[in-house]
């Protein structure tokens, strides 16, 4: 059966307005602790995922992103300032998404009920999501399962999955000075990735956050990748033709949100044409960023 829709569509009390952008370096992140994770993959064989957050994991993440906050400042030489707020919730992840390149993952659609209040208060630049699953791609045929995934926004914001293991006595995200001294590795990564994904968006040349061993950088004990991060954020790679890595504009290039507009004005229609066609372009440009990331792009 076929159905077919006729009708009109109306749009009514459409205003455009300029808003001013904040262009400081600081930057709020959210990350959600997602105590529960109650689903079932349907394509493998409706496995179903049951686990839960225990205190140890939650402190882990805790002090993950005080690590974070400040390692991100102080590995950009001062290029970023980060504020956070931690908030934990009961309300289980009952669904993911699946890709073929990154098996299950979660996002933002799977978990809006949770953090779209969250978008709404317009504070927010960045999300993490933090959950425990077991192996949930693993028979997905994937080169590796990935701990974090990122180069994926909600929303217009850029949005990760840090993904807490099954095993108890994994080390991922733990301070060890004889194991790993860089735990908050898979925040910096993650989030690197949308700086990746917003400089290319801006049109700036930068290398592949992946590429790390094609211009000599190895994951070292202890520290992982934290020189290539670091040499990343501050355009310090060498090549043979000079120095590549983030513009040092990236960092005052946060997603557009509500709080922008607290100040807006209305356009002036009666300003000189040139005004309004820069300030339109400028709208048109910010309201492109905000639309057309809807379509997901994502990579391990
Ligand atoms: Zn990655």
């Amino acid at each position: 059966m076929k159905i077919i829709a006729y009708g009109t569509a109306w749009f009514s009390d459409f205003v455009i307005e300029s808003g001013v952008a904040d262009e400081t370096n600081t930057w709020n992140f959210l990350c959600v602790l997602f105590d529960n994770v109650n689903v079932t993959l349907p394509e493998q064989k409706e496995q179903t995922i049951n686990l839960q957050l225990t205190q140890i994991h939650k402190e882990d993440i805790i002090n993950c992103m005080r690590r974070f906050a400040n390692s991100m400042q102080e590995m950009s030489l001062g290029k970023i300032k980060i504020n956070y707020d931690i908030v934990e919730t009961d309300t289980p992840i009952t669904s993911m998404s699946y890709d073929q390149e990154n098996g299950y993952y979660v996002s933002g659609y799977n978990v809006k009920e949770v953090i779209d209040p969250y978008i709404q208060q317009g504070k927010y630049d960045h999300i993490f999501i933090a959950f425990r699953t077991g192996n949930i791609n693993q028979e997905q045929k994937l080169e590796k399962d990935w701990i974090g995934l990122g180069y994926m926004e909600y929303r217009g914001i850029g949005f990760s999955n840090i993904r807490l293991p099954e095993n108890d006595h994994d080390y991922t995200y733990k301070y060890d000075s004889r194991i790993n001294t860089f735990p908050e590795e898979v925040f910096v990564h993650e989030f690197l990735h949308t700086l990746e994904r917003n400089a290319e968006e801006y049109g700036y040349e930068r290398p592949e956050l992946h590429n790390n061993e094609l211009y000599g950088y190895q994951n070292k004990p202890l520290i992982g990748l934290k020189n290539w991060y670091q040499d990343y954020m501050n355009k310090t790679i060498q090549t043979q033709s000079g120095n590549i890595g983030l513009p040092n504009e990236i960092y005052t290039k946060k997603p557009v949100k509500a709080s922008d507009f607290i100040f807006s004005h209305r356009l002036q229609y009666f300003n000189e044409p040139d005004n309004i066609l820069e300030e339109l372009n400028n709208m048109v440009k910010k309201v492109k960023i905000l639309f057309e990331q809807v379509g997901q792009r994502i990579s391990n």
